[in-house]
């Protein structure tokens, strides 16, 4: 397919500025294979970012490939009332196997930000039922979890949320951690997560008011990687139980094994009262998420037709077997390379690869846990002064990168790497070497 001027008029892409589809036409992809994808005209791309975090074992694994097809020849969909597949049904069942064991219901969606929808509403309507008048949500800035109106209503990126939170009900917002640029002028090794002070002071004044507090465990994705210590988690859980309060652990991002634990909340032995689950869930091949509660929340639930107990929330393609196929296998494949255990001696090159990254002048961070990994790129390491945006360095060092073959992308000043886990350490080796010379090329 060639790219005339006019090839894309009649679309509109996610997160993305117009006049850039003009200058950096967008890549037409028709085939991917482990870590690569390859565009129209044959060039190939290592893919360092997993397709939004979503590649977890590679593209066009053929096991998966294979799961959707069997399933498809037998049937492709039906609504999830009164009816359920039996791939859905085998996926809770083999979700709840990984889970920690507190975690027993299993409600499917679609998507991450759906998966956020339902927890918040789960969460208001368990409140109710309780009669504990619990009508707001405590989250962290820094946070995101998803760009439907309630997800965003408990994000803090400003670029993508300001816009709209005068628009809708305004939750509350507690400080969330921010490592390198910690506003208490603490080290994170030796921290006693002060951050989470501001949550404390909150739930102290306002706790009565709040159902539930929602946060991403151990990095917080899309604000740019950041990473934070166990710690923070530790503290956060007691303070959600000192008042009460529900706790929302988002791992639509770092489930799955990501950071080194199946579930990041484990760093911290923390188990949530409600947790979202989506883009590894499926290895990357169909959108699917889960919501999963506490049998106990789910008791506030149950009652006959009278009690009018039940939750009013479903989507069309609730439980559809095809992506519950895909996630069924997704977990096998996951459990027979015995992930994330087995990852250690690759996640070790490949940390130490992104280490190599802070000989670079304009290495301001170099962070990572499990096969997470970012860069921090500042104007003055010193001070930590970040370029300035309107140079958009990052940006401009993700096309080179992506002119020599590699797939990164930026995130305000920060550069990550969320490859699929069957990365080689060549292929590590080669992504962080583009990298290098594409930071040292604009730079
Ligand atoms: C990506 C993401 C979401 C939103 O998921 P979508 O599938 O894009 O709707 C929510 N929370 C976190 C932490 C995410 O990384």
């Amino acid at each position: 397919m060639s790219l005339h001027s006019d090839t894309f008029k009649h679309l509109w892409f996610p997160f993305t500025c117009a006049q850039d589809i003009v200058d950096f036409p967008p890549k037409v992809i028709v085939r991917g294979d482990g870590v690569y994808l390859y565009d129209s005209e044959g060039k190939r791309y290592l893919d360092a970012i997993g397709s939004w975090w979503v590649s977890i074992l590679g593209h066009c694994q053929p096991r998966i490939s294979d799961a959707i097809r069997t399933q498809l020849d037998a049937l492709e969909h039906v609504m999830m009332a009164g009816f359920v597949t039996e791939k859905a049904l085998e996926l809770s069942q083999r979700l709840a196997s990984i889970l920690p064991e507190e975690l027993t219901r299993i409600f499917y969606s679609d998507d991450g930000s759906t998966a956020v929808e339902v927890a918040m509403k789960i969460a208001l309507q368990y409140s109710n039922r309780r009669k504990a008048g619990r009508t707001t949500f405590v989250s962290l800035t820094g946070g995101y979890h998803g760009d439907t109106l309630g997800a965003m209503s408990v994000g803090d990126i400003p670029a993508y949320h300001n816009l709209f939170h005068d628009t809708f009900k305004s939750q509350l917002y507690a400080d969330g951690p921010h490592c390198y640029r910690c506003p208490a002028g603490k080290k994170k090794e030796s921290c006693s997560a002060e951050c989470m002070e501001s949550l404390e002071r909150i739930l102290a004044e306002k706790g009565e008011s709040v159902a539930a507090c929602i946060f991403e465990p151990m990095v917080q994705g899309a604000a740019g990687m950041r990473v934070y210590p166990a710690k923070v988690l530790t503290r956060l859980g007691a303070a959600c139980k000192k008042y009460g309060v529900l706790t929302i652990a988002d791992e639509v991002a770092m489930g799955f094994g990501r950071t080194g634990r199946m579930f990041a909340c484990e760093h911290a032995d923390l188990v949530p009262d409600i947790m979202c689950l989506a883009k590894g869930l499926t290895g990357g091949f169909l959108p699917l998420a889960a919501t999963v509660v506490r049998e106990g929340i789910y008791e506030q639930f149950c009652g006959d037709f009278s009690s009018g107990r039940d939750l009013a929330h479903g989507h069309t393609f609730t439980g559809n077997p095809l992506a519950a196929a895909a996630a069924c296998e997704t977990l096998t494949i996951l459990q027979e390379l015995d992930i994330p255990a087995s990852l250690g001696k690759k996640t070790e090159f490949f940390q130490s690869q992104l280490n190599s990254l802070w000989g670079l002048p304009a290495a301001g961070d170099v962070r990572s846990i499990g096969m997470v990994g970012a860069i921090e790129l500042v104007a003055d390491r010193r001070t930590k002064k970040p370029f300035a945006a309107e140079k958009r360095i990052p940006f401009r060092i993700a096309q080179k990168a992506l002119d020599k073959g590699v797939i990164i992308r930026p995130l305000g000043n920060v550069l990550y790497f969320v490859p699929a886990y069957i990365i080689t350490e060549d292929q590590i080796a080669e992504m962080i070497e583009v990298t290098k010379e594409s930071i040292g090329e604009v730079v």
